[in-house]
């Protein structure tokens, strides 16, 4: 059994291990911060997916790990990465990245991966979207071997999809406790009907929605939030940028 605790404060990280309440046994901080981008802090690991656009505050709070999913500019960005850097972070790109990962001495990754933080486990899964027509090709190829994570700390598991349509491979995922999906612009990510039958697919107990514009995110969740609890039987953790979800697991 799984308690969430809703803690929403703007802007600054939080170290989970200041916060340990008795009887809790981890408390694994998610804070939702530009675009795609996701902080997740547990078990005095910080690991970050997707990092752009962020504040210089984020300096002082540096990662043990990256993870990238792939090499567009509002999911990666390398003055960011680059500013995130303490002795022994680990940044982790799809292989195709390989002058990414030169650059950042990283590990390339495809998908069923996994790669070990400490007591975490990531594992690499797939990401891609569809050719919109026979001739048009996709924004993500299949081909590209892009990648979406699987973090799962002490049983806690989260996903995040990165620019991923609901594609067939979901039927594989596996127990997952909160799920990241994007919201859109359909050309790039899966979008609104999408988003729902993904979720009635991996049915997580949590569903934080990301990758979305200003306000996108209420109009999402006005219009499918109902259906969602209903067919998918997930809680809708709604968070708008730069503020935290903290879920304290006994
Ligand atoms: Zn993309």
């Amino acid at each position: 059994m799984i308690i969430a605790i809703l803690v929403q404060y703007g802007g600054n990280p939080v170290n989970p291990s200041n916060d340990v309440v008795e009887d809790v046994d981890i408390t694994i901080n998610v804070t939702l911060l530009a675009n795609a981008g996701v902080m997740i802090e547990a078990k005095d690991m910080r690991i970050y997916i997707d990092p752009v656009d962020l504040p210089p505050e984020y300096g002082d709070y540096p990662a043990d790990a990256i993870l990238v999913t792939h090499d567009h500019g509002d999911h990666h960005q390398y003055a960011t990465i680059n500013m995130l850097q303490k002795d022994g972070t680990v940044n982790v790109f799809p292989k195709i990245m390989d002058t990414e990962i030169a650059r950042h001495d990283g590990v390339g990754v495809v998908p069923l991966d996994e790669v070990t933080l400490g007591s975490i486990k990531v594992t690499v899964f797939y990401m891609y979207t569809f050719s919109p027509a026979a001739d048009a090709p996709a924004t993500h190829p299949a081909e590209s071997n892009y990648t979406s994570y699987i973090i799962e700390i002490d049983g806690f598991t989260i996903f995040h999809a990165g620019d991923s349509k609901n594609i067939p491979e979901y039927e594989e995922l596996g127990n997952i406790s909160l799920a990241l999906l994007p919201l859109g612009p359909g050309c790039q990510t899966m979008y609104d009907e999408e988003v729902v039958n993904a979720l009635q697919v991996i049915e997580p107990e949590y569903f934080i929605p990301i990758h979305f514009t200003e306000g996108a995110n209420d109009q999402f969740v006005s219009r499918f939030g109902r259906s969602i609890e209903a067919t998918a039987h997930c809680e809708i953790i709604n968070l708008n940028y730069f503020t935290s979800h903290t879920f304290e697991i006994p």
